[in-house]
């Protein structure tokens, strides 16, 4: 798929149903790695299964000692022949602990720091997997911990080479974060939405309060922050598509701006609702309890200010 359908299909179901889209994209985000350096008898086994939905899979690479400093993971993987065996654990894995395929990142050269990662391909039933426990977030989001006592994988399982693994997460990372804009894209558009429906029809001072100029500039200042966060998720989109090897800058502009303005929006229209805008049953209360993950997954904003710089500073 091209980064701008991903995109579209993501923006899409973010407005209309982010349980969906999550579900759409972690399918993605869990193949990454497989699709960006698995050899063809690991796409055929486990591609067509995850395509139909048939099998869940997932991406893992975040640990309980943090998830930004993603190269000072512990797991670690020790080959016995035929096998790896894995110990560590993993936290934070969306769709952990019932997915049933996860793309696994762990050490096999401690002392090369990022350059002794290495990616696996584990099944929930190879002996050792300990599925952990479920995490309860501000907002419906099924995610969780596993851990890996002595897990026994398959050299067959493994990505790429050894000391590969950091580049493999890193390139799926860099498709994925511009689409984490088109999300939040949707997810702000549907707060638009609302808010207007219901300055239409909310009445005030005996007029509905669409018709006061202060709710008008909210919507106004809505409509125009999204239509910005747009153009810069499509311009990364068409960038890479259109074969500029180095969108990093561009994604995560696209990611940081649309994700933090969403954030404003959703708080917008939770503003626009009054007191019924933090009432459970109502759309923008619970957008204003999802869309704060974005900012946070994927790539804090710090980290995407960061990336940002060094790309300038670089150039
Ligand atoms: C809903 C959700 C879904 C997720 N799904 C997955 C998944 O499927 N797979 C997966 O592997 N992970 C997943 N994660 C984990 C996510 O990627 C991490 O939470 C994220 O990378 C941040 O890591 P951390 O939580 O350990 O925070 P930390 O790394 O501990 O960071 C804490 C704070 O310090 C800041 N900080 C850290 N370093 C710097 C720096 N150098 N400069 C400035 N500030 C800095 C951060 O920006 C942040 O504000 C998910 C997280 C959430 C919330």
């Amino acid at each position: 798929m091209s980064l701008v359908s991903f995109c579209l299909v993501r923006e899409e179901l973010a407005r209309t149903c982010p349980n969906a889209e999550l579900i759409f994209t972690m399918q993605g985000l869990g193949a990454g790695p497989i699709i960006v350096a698995g050899n063809e008898e690991q796409k055929q086994k486990y591609l067509p299964p995850v395509a139909s939905g048939k099998s869940i899979i997932t991406f893992a690479l975040t640990e309980p000692s943090g998830g930004t400093d993603a190269a000072s993971i512990l797991s670690q993987a020790k080959r016995e022949g035929d096998h790896y065996l894995l110990n560590g654990s993993k936290t934070f894995i969306s769709m952990a602990p019932d997915a049933d395929v996860y793309a696994v990142f762990a050490k096999t050269d401690p002392s090369k720091g990022s350059k002794g990662i290495t990616g696996f391909i584990v099944e929930k039933g190879f002996p050792g997997f300990v599925p952990g426990e479920r995490l309860d977030l501000i907002a419906a989001h099924p995610i969780g911990s596993i851990y890996f006592e002595d897990c026994s994988i398959p050299v067959a399982n493994r990505l790429g080479e050894e000391g590969e693994g950091f580049k493999i997460a890193m390139q799926t990372l860099d498709f994925f974060r511009t689409t984490v804009g088109a999300c939040a894209v949707g997810m702000a558009q549907a707060a638009l939405e609302e808010s207007l429906k219901y300055a239409k029809q909310r009445l005030a001072f005996g007029q509905p309060i669409a018709k006061f100029q202060l709710i008008q500039a909210k919507v106004a200042d809505m409509a125009m922050k999204i239509s910005a966060a747009r153009l810069l998720v499509f311009q990364a989109a068409f960038l890479r598509d259109g074969g500029k090897k180095n969108i990093t800058a561009e994604s995560s502009m696209a990611k940081l701006y649309a994700t933090e303005i969403a954030q404003q929006v959703i708080d917008q229209a939770v503003q626009v609702h009054g007191g019924y805008g933090v009432c459970k049953g109502y759309l923008v209360e619970k957008l204003y309890r999802e869309i704060r993950a974005l900012r946070i997954y994927e790539g804090t904003s710090e980290i995407q200010h960061l990336v940002i710089a060094n790309q300038l500073l670089r150039d």
